[in-house]
């Protein structure tokens, strides 16, 4: 059993984690394998550029939602789905550097209309929902019928899918497992599950596709999360994979944070994060986790 710090830190290890992987992968965000040898033999730094030109250790859309969500829950003190929503509709009126076209989609439908809840979309199948999903998976530590929940309502603002559906609910179990210390077998069980029941997504014999199709990313995060050693190596392989790359880093970056921990992150990089970014992450992290069943009755 891991103690109440111990998990605190694998929950603040997971969102910085996630951010970590967004700025290395916005890098090589739609650049293919062999173009990111040819530029930069291995990409392991954090130097921003790629297609947004993105300053060096600044984070995109996956980040930037994920914190408009987490503090639509801190302020409300517990799940508040329209505070998120709102949120949501704010950051885009922001102007931010990057915004998938579902998601726009979505959001404009809840603010013209009030739709929370996307209509089923046979072309909803991407990664817009699971790449933000990290804060209702803090949330809801400790109870899993409420992480589902959670996953799913802030996901199916914008994505609609069976497929986002499950993605959403078997990387929020692995996040969870992983904060209460399973160990790589657990891991790999839970997507075993998701593999069951969705076939596509078996990753056993990974072809290196790495789209922002739900099953493409997270093919790819699965290939390098049990085929490497370190939080490093993970996310290494991850973003040299190009695609969506700062997609797959998010979403690479918050499970390996969590099964690896804090300290595994290397220093370099958290050095290099944009700070007010790193400091944020950090906070709401360990806010959403103090909120969660586990730590409001930790016996449960
Ligand atoms: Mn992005
Ligand atoms: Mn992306």
């Amino acid at each position: 059993m891991l103690t109440d710090n111990e998990i605190l830190s694998r929950g603040k290890a997971a969102f910085l984690g996630l951010a970590i992987g967004d700025a290395l992968g916005a890098t090589t965000e739609f650049m293919n394998p062999r173009e990111i040898a040819a530029q930069y033999k291995v990409h392991k730094k954090i130097r921003g550029g790629g297609w947004l030109g993105l300053k060096p250790g600044c984070v995109t859309d996956d980040t930037e939602m994920s914190v408009a969500m987490a503090r639509a829950i801190i302020d409300a003190g517990d799940w508040n789905l329209p505070g998120i929503a709102d949120n949501f509709v704010a950051w885009m009126r922001g102007k931010p550097i990057d915004i998938g076209s579902t998601c726009r989609k979505g959001i404009r439908n809840y603010m013209r209309q009030g739709v929370i809840e996307a209509p089923y979309n046979e072309w909803d199948a991407g990664n817009g929902g699971l790449m933000r999903m990290l804060p209702a998976a803090l949330f809801s530590l400790g109870d899993d019928a409420l992480m589902q929940r959670c996953v799913i309502e802030q996901s199916r603002i914008t994505h609609n899918h069976p497929l986002s559906d499950s993605a959403c609910i078997t990387v929020g179990r692995m996040v969870h497992q992983a904060m209460f210390g399973a160990d790589r077998f657990e891991l790999h069980a839970i997507t075993r599950d998701l593999v069951e029941q969705h076939p596509n997504f078996q990753f056993n014999n990974y072809k290196g596709n790495a789209s922002g199709y739900v099953v493409d990313t997270l093919q790819t995060v699965f290939h390098y999360l049990f085929t490497t050693a370190s939080f490093e190596e993970c996310l290494v392989g991850v973003v040299n994979q190009g695609g969506d790359a700062d997609t797959t880093g998010a979403i690479a970056g918050m499970i390996a944070g969590a099964f690896y921990g804090l300290d595994a992150i290397p220093e370099r990089w958290v050095r290099k994060l944009n700070v007010e970014v790193r400091q944020e992450v950090l906070d709401l992290a360990e806010r959403l986790v103090r909120l969660s069943p586990r730590m409001q009755s930790p016996l449960k």
